[in-house]
């Protein structure tokens, strides 16, 4: 059977359109969508010229078009990045829909604080927010039930599961289906044991991708998109772990569900409230999460706060982020060799203040 992208005229008419699943130096792996029926089923693709000049990234989870495909080689060069319709920057990646937190119920036993610090991370992105709770073979009803009920109260559904005996893993694939998965969660959870079970060895393509595009996987800024067998990409992030946020205070309370609930269907007399001891405030009140909030604006607060007095006292400097979130200070105007060691003393004034705060 011939194929179209053989004949010449489909191949000016059509480009192949595919999803970037791996980045690695100047190579994209990409997966070219199925409905196309094209020859191979991902291409190493290298970044059109004219793209590199007009400053255009490409993002693991960027829908792109394909030029000059060479199928004998599988490789090609993007020519095009269609719009995102999400973005995110740490973890760099381009359409996700969602993050899921995968927290254990016991073992180790959920920490509700923890848990609420990376729930705050999460929502912060802005993306769809789901929680997971694993190793549910090791409570009984009564407790999940507890912990549903509780977790309602916040604003979350948990989806309960265990990779041990497989309870719940049907459900997750299903929701995991058609769309882009960021997955997150702290050590010893059973992230691994997910994506081992949900990819399971058999399936060589993650093996492929990685030998190709080289060494790099297990780094924090490398992400990678995993193909599920039953459908969607998940994104397994190490750099996203870090419960970490940096939020402004103002921007704290839109990451609480039940915050955003109150100022749903009232309105705070003040509208820059931050909702402590401000008068006829919605927010403030008697609903659990509420401690955590105060404790969390108050390092916001104080993270706020350290960084403006760093800008004045050093008012020839200015703030930069790298890329896994950390900031740090650069001269505004200096030679090189100034600004690397003026750098490196501010990045070690703000990795001390950093200690702090987790201490806090
Ligand atoms: P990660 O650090 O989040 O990637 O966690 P791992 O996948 O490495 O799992 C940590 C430990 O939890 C391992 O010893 C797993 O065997 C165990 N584990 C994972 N899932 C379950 C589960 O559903 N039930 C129980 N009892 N143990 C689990
Ligand atoms: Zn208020």
């Amino acid at each position: 059977m011939s194929h179209p992208s053989v004949t010449s005229s489909a191949v000016s008419e059509t480009l192949p359109v595919g999803t970037v699943l791996a980045t690695q130096a100047n190579f994209y792996q990409v997966q070219l969508d199925p409905e196309g029926n094209w020859p191979k089923p991902s291409l190493l693709c290298t970044r059109r010229t004219r793209l590199k000049k007009i400053g255009q990234q490409v993002m693991v989870g960027d829908r792109v078009t394909v030029e000059e495909p060479d199928w004998e080689g599988e490789r090609g060069a993007i020519a095009e990045v269609l719009p995102r319709r999400t973005e995110l920057d740490r973890p760099p990646v381009a359409n996700a829909d969602c993050v899921l937190l995968v927290f254990a119920i016991e073992e180790p036993s959920l920490d509700p604080l923890q848990l609420s610090r990376f729930l705050v991370k999460a929502e912060s992105t802005q993306l769809e927010v789901e929680l997971c709770l694993n190793k549910s073979d090791l409570v009984t009803d009564a407790e999940r039930h507890q912990w549903r009920d509780r977790l309602q109260n916040w604003g979350y559904n948990p989806h309960f599961m265990s990779v041990l005996t497989g309870a719940g893993l049907e459900e997750l694939q299903h929701h995991l289906r058609d769309r882009i998965t960021i997955l997150a969660g702290p050590s010893g959870v059973g992230k691994s044991s997910t994506i081992n079970r949900l990819i399971p060895s058999a399936n060589l393509r993650v093996a492929r991708v990685s030998g190709k595009l080289g060494r790099g996987r297990h780094t924090t800024r490398h992400v990678e998109l995993f193909e599920l067998p039953s459908g969607g990409l998940l994104a397994d992030t190490p750099g996203f772990n870090q419960p970490e946020f940096d939020c402004t205070p103002a921007e704290l309370g839109q990451c609480f569900p039940e915050i955003r609930q109150r100022l749903d269907s009232d309105r705070c007399q003040f509208s820059d409230c931050l909702h402590r001891e401000e008068p006829n405030c919605a927010v403030r009140g008697d609903w659990e999460r509420y401690e955590h909030y105060l404790n969390f604006l108050e390092e916001a607060i104080a993270r706020q706060e350290a960084l403006l007095q760093l800008g004045d006292r050093e008012s020839t400097l200015k703030v930069k982020t790298t890329r896994d979130g950390r900031r740090y200070y650069e001269p505004k105007l200096a030679s090189k060799k100034y600004r690397r060691v003026s750098r490196r003393r501010q990045h070690q004034n703000l990795q001390d203040l950093c200690e702090e705060f987790d201490e806090l």
